[in-house]
């Protein structure tokens, strides 16, 4: 069955990404013009990867990329409770001014354990760009850090995403825009 053939709908394609994306690294090229060093941009793996890719792209900054992963979520569509931390930083951000980059916030247990994380470690702000949103299901409020911001791609209505670096069970991370899967499939 061909991949496209598994989604119900499509709820912003390839061309609104790209759109947005673009209006978000703007932003936070104009928000960081004297930063020294440049912002840190951290991807919380496996999700943000393909969002950091086309985001760090455009922005016109000398900035550098790193990962952390945090995992709760397992196989399903419903998390685990309170994030581990399962990958750590290689760069030291003390007295740097870091930009977490996430695929979705849902509940915002994961954005606040990392948050907390990077403050530990000294870092002199901490912002987060976020694709996608869910208010309709948070249960922990998160604050970026100092002088930090809160970026965000687009409002996600309550369902369970994929595509866009987004997976059910480790598949469809590389559909190039975000849908909902035939409800056969969650099974
Ligand atoms: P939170 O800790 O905010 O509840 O969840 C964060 C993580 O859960 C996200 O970074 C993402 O990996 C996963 N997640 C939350 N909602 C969705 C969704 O609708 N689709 C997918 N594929 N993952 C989601
Ligand atoms: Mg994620
Ligand atoms: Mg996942």
């Amino acid at each position: 069955m061909a991949l496209d053939s598994h989604i119900e709908k499509v709820i912003w394609t390839a061309g609104e990404i790209s759109d947005r994306v673009a209006e978000l690294a703007a932003e936070i090229t104009s928000d960081f013009p004297a930063a020294s060093p440049a912002p840190v941009l951290v991807g919380v793996a496996t999700g943000a990867f393909v969002f950091l890719a086309d985001l760090v792209r455009q922005i016109k900054l000398p900035i550098s990329v790193d990962f952390i992963r945090a995992d709760s979520y397992g196989c399903g569509t419903e998390s685990a409770g309170a994030p581990r931390l399962s990958l750590d930083l290689k760069a030291d951000v003390r007295g740097k001014h870091v930009i977490l980059v996430e695929d979705i916030v849902d509940t915002g247990s994961t954005l606040a354990t990392l948050i907390s994380h990077l403050e530990k470690r000294g870092a002199s702000s901490v912002s987060v760009c976020a694709f996608l949103d869910k208010p309709a299901r948070r249960k922990v409020e998160f604050q970026v850090v100092g002088s930090g911001k809160y970026y965000r791609g687009f409002e996600c209505p309550d369902y369970f995403v994929v595509g866009y670096g987004m997976d059910f069970a480790e598949v469809y991370r590389n559909l190039p825009y975000v849908g909902v899967l035939k409800p056969e499939l969650y099974s």
